[in-house]
């Protein structure tokens, strides 16, 4: 199997994403620019390094929003570190971070952090739980979650749990990046991708046979080449 390249980039006029990495069980990091927002995408472990290397510091803090799409470590485990720099470089602006209803990490890793620096938090965070039902918009980006089904195996013999879980559709100037997350194949995903400028796909089973955690290289493709260009990620190194 061919490794996957990172980044993986792709742009339109002032709308850009760039997927520093998707890599399961380790981390994920991807930035949606348009126009003048900067928009993160599960900030998994390594996410400031990569931001770094983007932006600069001024722009990092001038990150409005972060949607994360479940709370598996390879999507969230750079949030507590984005936070604590945000307030090390005193960034003014409010943050906020949109999660799937009943996603408790990102419950736990945000009170957490604000119990450790109630005293010196120079920047408001909001925290809004999200579903398939919501809209929302950033500056002129309209994000539009769509609930997918994704599981996690409990390590007790109690077989496995669905976890909350989103992708997102990114619409701007009449473009659209349509983001799966992490998922199984799944009808609102097989919607949203269709007739997308982008679709960024899961294939978290690469070669092997798909689930209801991850979909195969077949599955992914099928789905990706519905939209007029597509990325898989995810795929096992
Ligand atoms: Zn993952
Ligand atoms: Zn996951």
């Amino acid at each position: 199997m061919k490794k996957t390249k990172y980044p993986l980039s792709w742009s339109k006029k002032d709308f850009s994403i760039k997927i520093f990495c998707s890599i399961p069980n380790i981390a994920t990091g991807i930035l949606v620019r348009a126009g003048d927002a900067n928009i993160v995408i599960d900030p998994g472990d390594g996410i400031l390094r990569d931001l770094n290397k983007e932006l600069t510091v001024d722009q990092i803090k001038s990150i409005s929003d972060v949607f994360v799409t479940h709370g598996h470590h390879d999507h969230v485990g750079g949030v507590w570190s984005l936070l604590t720099y945000l307030r090390v470089m005193n960034k003014k602006t409010p943050l906020t971070i949109y999660y799937p209803k009943g996603c408790i990490e990102i419950e736990h890793i945000h009170n957490a952090f604000v119990k450790v620096y109630q005293d010196s938090l120079p920047y408001i965070i909001k925290l809004k739980e999200i579903d398939g039902k919501s809209v929302v918009t950033s500056k002129k980006v309209r994000i539009k979650p769509f609930e997918v089904i994704h599981k996690e195996i409990l390590n007790d013999g109690r077989g496995k749990r669905q976890v909350p879980a989103l992708g997102y559709n990114f619409s701007y100037n009449k473009m659209k990046i349509c983001y799966g997350g992490d998922t199984a194949y799944c009808e609102t995903l097989v919607r949203s991708a269709k007739g997308a400028d982008l679709a960024i796909i899961e294939a978290g089973h690469g070669e092997e046979e798909s689930d209801d955690m991850h979909m195969s290289f077949k599955e992914a493709k099928s789905i990706g080449e519905t939209a007029k260009e597509y990325f898989l990620v995810h795929v096992p190194e």
